[in-house]
């Protein structure tokens, strides 16, 4: 009798996997599992707590490691993002939204980026301010127009 695969599910990293993008200390991130899933975490931890959330069934790193500071520009730079297709509040009644795939587009041109760089959850703190600096730009001159009219 044959054994039966799973077609889908690939096989978990072993624990103790190192990721492949070095900690921002320097230092390597360690697959690690906890009662949330499995993550990626500092190996200088506690004295480093950087973080990295692992994709649960194949233990591949979601993003590059990120301290608390990093994690909460990632999450402001998102909601600033997500306002370009319309999500989200304080968007100018004159401001169509875009496609998402338009907005990642406008987001790389504006940011120099290529289409494997631009995920917010591989920005730098610096690169997420960037991100709500150039939509708060772009919704600025929206109300610039509408206020003209
Ligand atoms: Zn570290």
């Amino acid at each position: 009798m044959a054994l039966v695969e799973d077609p889908v599910a690939e096989p978990c990293l072993p624990l103790g996997t190192i990721c492949e993008h070095p900690c921002l200390c320097g230092g390597a991130m360690q697959l690690r599992d906890s009662k949330y899933g499995l993550f990626y975490g500092c190996a200088s931890f506690p004295n480093c707590e950087a973080t990295v959330g692992a994709h649960q069934a194949t233990g591949r790193p979601l993003g590059t490691p990120a301290d608390k500071e990093t994690k909460q520009a990632r999450i402001d730079a998102h909601e600033w993002f997500d306002k370009l297709w319309g999500k989200g509040e304080g968007i100018p009644e004159s401001f169509e939204p875009m496609r998402r795939g338009q907005a990642y587009a406008w987001l790389r041109h504006r940011m120099n980026l290529g289409k494997d760089e631009c995920h917010i959850g591989l920005f730098s703190k610096v690169q997420c301010d960037l991100v709500g600096e150039l939509v708060r730009s772009k919704l600025a001159r929206m109300q610039d127009r509408q206020e003209k009219r």
